[in-house]
């Protein structure tokens, strides 16, 4: 008898013809989930099964597969020969000690001598005589014993499952580039669209000296956070502080945030095309500051060719927030460092921009050789 885990995946069942595709990336990213843990990955009939591993390091690799998008439940398992006594000792193990409950068996192995209710009704009938507490109740039980005859000449029995992320395995649906502050929204940005199959790369501007190295180091923890679930392990850092100079002394202070997110995007979008990414994503989320606002996000979409993705656009700062625990970044996110935005903010930030305005401001800058100066200004940070 052997302690394994059974991992059932979400959304790939759908998607037809490309479905092999889909499942050597999905079982690709546990393996990945599972790095510098002993274990071995099968694949039996839409599940994966994690085996051979040491049993003290089931809680840690039970709380890796939680983290993997495409999971739709798992739960711990036995893996045990399909003979009755093999079973029922596995189906000993797995019962609850006390309340009531049914047994559920599923053929793989259509040969099996017994049909399904046969082998419930015995293995039910076992578990009942050796823990005479027990209570079978076949509609509303509060455990259920689940035996699978395997064509393999063996059995799964398992009890309860665990609820996974469900969502998409990442890297099934291109990649984008996240841009990542040390704020609660764009962690969560980046969570969501990796959900759905992105891989999610991440690039965070610092003002470096104007921000310190407690700021920085808060950025690397959030894109680690993020990391469990991206898989991703590596930010790339570019330095604004140039840049803010230049804006903060010749240009009009009400601009001072538009202006700079327009450098921002011109950047990511030069390191995009570099690391093959196909579009940005920001934390933005209509109207939550007033940059964010239509004219905002019109004004910096305007700088660059790739889409920008704004996945939380619709969100309030209640949903996001909810999110960001859920997903574990919320705590660092609120850590008191200061943002490069928050470094030249102005008293009063234009709402409305015009973009006539804005251009004009932006005509007192070399814009192009202050882009330049800033990509050379380029780190990636592996973890
Ligand atoms: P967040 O909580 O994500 O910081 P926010 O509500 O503070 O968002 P802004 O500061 O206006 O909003 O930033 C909007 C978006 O611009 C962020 O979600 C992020 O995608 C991007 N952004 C802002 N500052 C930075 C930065 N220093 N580095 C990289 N991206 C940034
Ligand atoms: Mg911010």
């Amino acid at each position: 008898m052997e302690k394994v885990v059974i991992i059932r995946y979400a959304e790939i069942h759908l998607k037809g013809k490309n479905r092999g595709y889909f499942e050597r990336v999905f079982s690709n990213n546990l393996e990945k989930a599972l790095r510098g843990i002993r274990h071995e990955i099968h694949r039996t009939s839409g599940r994966y099964l994690v085996a051979n591993f040491e049993e003290e390091m089931i809680g840690e690799i039970m709380r890796r597969i939680a983290n993997v998008f495409g999971v739709h439940s798992y739960s711990v398992g036995l893996l045990t020969g399909n003979d009755e006594d093999s079973m029922f000792e596995a189906a000993r193990l797995v019962a609850p000690k006390a309340g009531t409950f049914k047994v559920v068996t599923h053929r793989g192995d259509k040969h099996y001598p017994l049909t399904s209710m046969e082998i419930s009704s015995r293995i039910g009938g076992r578990l009942l005589g050796a823990n005479p507490t027990l209570k079978v109740d076949v509609h509303e039980p509060q455990h259920t014993v689940y035996i699978d005859i395997r064509e393999s000449g063996r059995a799964l029995v398992f009890g309860a499952s665990i609820d996974g992320l469900h969502g998409m395995p990442v890297s099934t649906a291109g990649k984008g580039l996240l841009l990542i502050s040390g704020g609660i929204d764009s962690p969560v940005a980046g969570y969501m669209m990796a959900k759905r199959g992105m891989t999610v790369e991440m690039l965070h501007f610092h003002s470096y000296p104007y921000t310190n190295e407690a700021a920085k180091e808060k950025v690397v923890s959030l894109a680690k956070i993020l990391s469990d679930y991206t898989l991703v392990t590596r930010l790339t850092t570019v330095s604004v502080t140039h840049i803010q100079e230049e804006i903060h002394r010749k240009c009009a202070a009400e601009l001072n945030v538009t202006l700079l997110r327009r450098f921002m995007f011109r950047i990511a979008e030069r390191i995009a095309y570099r690391e093959g990414a196909g579009c940005l994503v920001t934390g933005e989320s209509l109207g939550q500051v007033a940059s964010q606002t239509l004219e905002g996000l019109t004004s910096s979409n305007a700088v660059v060719k790739l889409p920008v993705l704004r996945p939380l656009i619709g969100f309030d700062k209640e949903d996001i927030i909810e999110v960001a625990k859920k997903i574990g970044t919320f705590e660092t996110s609120t850590l008191p460092y200061e943002d490069c935005c928050t470094v030249f903010l102005p008293d009063f930030p234009a709402i409305r921009p015009k973009l006539s305005f804005i251009e004009a401001e932006e005509g007192k800058l070399d814009v192009d050789a202050l882009v330049e100066e800033a990509l050379a200004t380029r780190e990636i940070i592996k973890f």
